[in-house]
């Protein structure tokens, strides 16, 4: 692995042969997370490909002419030609791969891919999901010097980091941006001395043997296992939706209503959470237009009558929405009547979506004992039905989801464990 400088980059990069190439920077979990993935290929790929780092902050003026926006940032080089993809973020070992791959030839990549040696770790917990519940319950276990891994196919703070605001969790005056408060949540819980495995592949998870493959190679075995993978909202699908998640579109009107001071929103769904999310969210909009895509409701009858007499909502049946594009501060919706065809355009300052959410359980689907929505079912202790297997958080079998009622939870697992390992 080789350090350069800028002055360097035409030496021993439009020079070079093959490279990848890693601008990083300190004080980034993100870097921290890929420096090892990026070392270890180098040792694996060092003879076909050279593998170099460059300081971002200290050679800006050659980061900005290859457009590189943010730590980390990979890309790649064949004989001065810029080739592959661009890679940024919370990095996979499986996209570099890829790329790595792309750049040599097939009977290379297959000496290669021999060398790899399965690696086999021991833990006391592994914690599956680095949300705040699992960030608690990492916390907790690492104060009570219980050695656990938190793994995350994503960077840590699960569904805060994506939140724009949050202001119902205690301990700050103001509004607290979600990134930050997922930032300090997983800080703190790595700095505490937790393991990290974050922008992994979780290969297989094995309940029963208490195993989590990652990256395919490395196998983590523990005494106990945490899941706390939380739940997704269930997205529409529609053209637009990814992109204004989080920033015009919301799942959370518990979270999010309160931005839509005097402004006008619509809702979309017709089921329970849609129609009595729409009625607390008439509490501060001055219009809620709730689009559903039959002609009746699904909620109960008491919300639906409680929803049909307040004067700020109004209803489109029979209609789907099928594009979403930003409208200045606002968003454009395209609609269309299901049953005649008709399509219209609708502006708004906000769009609710409702439509369910999904618990993310495909990886251990039909090993545990859940509700009827897929959610986990545990005791008071967060045990599942299966001896050794927590769950908390989003994933858990409850009423009411939020940061606080899974970091209880994450907290509760934790003195659990710890309890049940000082035994
Ligand atoms: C837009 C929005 C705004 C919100 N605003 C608020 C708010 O203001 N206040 C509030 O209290 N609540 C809010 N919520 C709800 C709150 O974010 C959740 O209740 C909370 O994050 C749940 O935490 P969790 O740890 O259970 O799961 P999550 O936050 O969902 O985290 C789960 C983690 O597991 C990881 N994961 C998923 N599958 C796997 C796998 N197979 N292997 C490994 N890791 C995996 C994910 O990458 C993620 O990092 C909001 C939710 C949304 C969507």
């Amino acid at each position: 692995m080789l350090e350069i400088k800028q002055a360097d980059f035409e030496k021993e990069v439009l020079n070079g042969g093959k490279v990848a190439l890693d601008f990083y920077s300190t004080e980034c979990p993100p870097c921290e997370a890929l420096a090892p993935k990026f070392e270890g290929l180098s040792e694996l790929y060092g003879e076909e490909i050279k593998f170099i780092k460059i300081f971002r902050q200290e050679n800006r003026e050659l980061a900005e002419s290859l457009d590189i926006k943010g730590s980390p940032t990979v890309i790649f080089f064949d004989n001065g030609k810029q080739v592959g993809e661009k890679l940024a973020g919370g990095i996979k070992r499986s996209d570099l791969i890829r790329n790595l791959d792309n750049m040599i030839a097939p009977d290379k990549v297959k000496q290669i891919k021999s060398k790899i040696k399965p690696i086999v770790s021991e833990y006391d917990t592994i914690i599956l999901g680095g949300g705040p519940g699992g960030l608690t319950a990492g916390l907790y276990l690492c104060q009570a010097r219980i050695n656990a891994v938190l793994i995350d196919t994503m960077l840590p703070g699960g569904q805060v980091s994506t939140t724009h605001q949050v202001s119902n969790y205690p301990g700050f005056i103001d509004p607290q941006p979600g990134f930050m408060l997922a930032h300090h949540m997983s800080e703190q819980t790595k700095v505490c001395g937790t393991q990290f495995k974050v922008a992994v592949d979780v290969t297989s998870v094995d309940l029963e043997k208490k195993n989590v493959v990652v990256d395919e190679f490395e196998t983590i075995h523990a005494k106990k296992i945490i899941i706390s993978t939380g739940a997704s909202p269930r997205l529409i699908g529609a053209q637009g939706e990814r992109e204004l998640k989080g920033n015009g579109i919301s799942y959370c009107a518990t979270c999010d209503a309160k931005y839509f001071h005097d402004k006008e929103v619509i809702v979309i769904g017709g089921g329970n959470s849609a129609i009595e999310e729409a009625d607390f969210i008439t509490k501060f909009a001055s219009k809620v237009t709730i689009i559903h895509q039959f002609d009746h409701l699904q909620a109960n009858k008491e919300a639906q009558e409680k929803a049909f007499a307040n004067p700020k909502i109004e209803f489109i049946f029979d209609t789907e929405a099928r594009k979403f594009e930003r409208h200045g501060a606002g968003v454009k919706v395209d609609i269309e009547n299901i049953k005649t065809g008709e399509k219209a355009t609708l502006k708004t300052d906000g769009v609710f979506i409702f439509i369910g959410m999904v618990p993310n359980t495909q990886m251990f689907a039909g090993k545990l004992e859940t509700d009827n929505w897929g959610y986990i079912k545990t005791d008071e202790d967060m045990r599942t039905s299966m001896n050794d297997i927590f769950a908390v958080g989003d994933i858990r079998s409850k009423k009411y989801r939020q940061i606080t009622t899974a970091v209880a939870d994450g907290t509760i697992a934790a003195i659990a464990i710890t309890k049940e390992l000082d035994s």
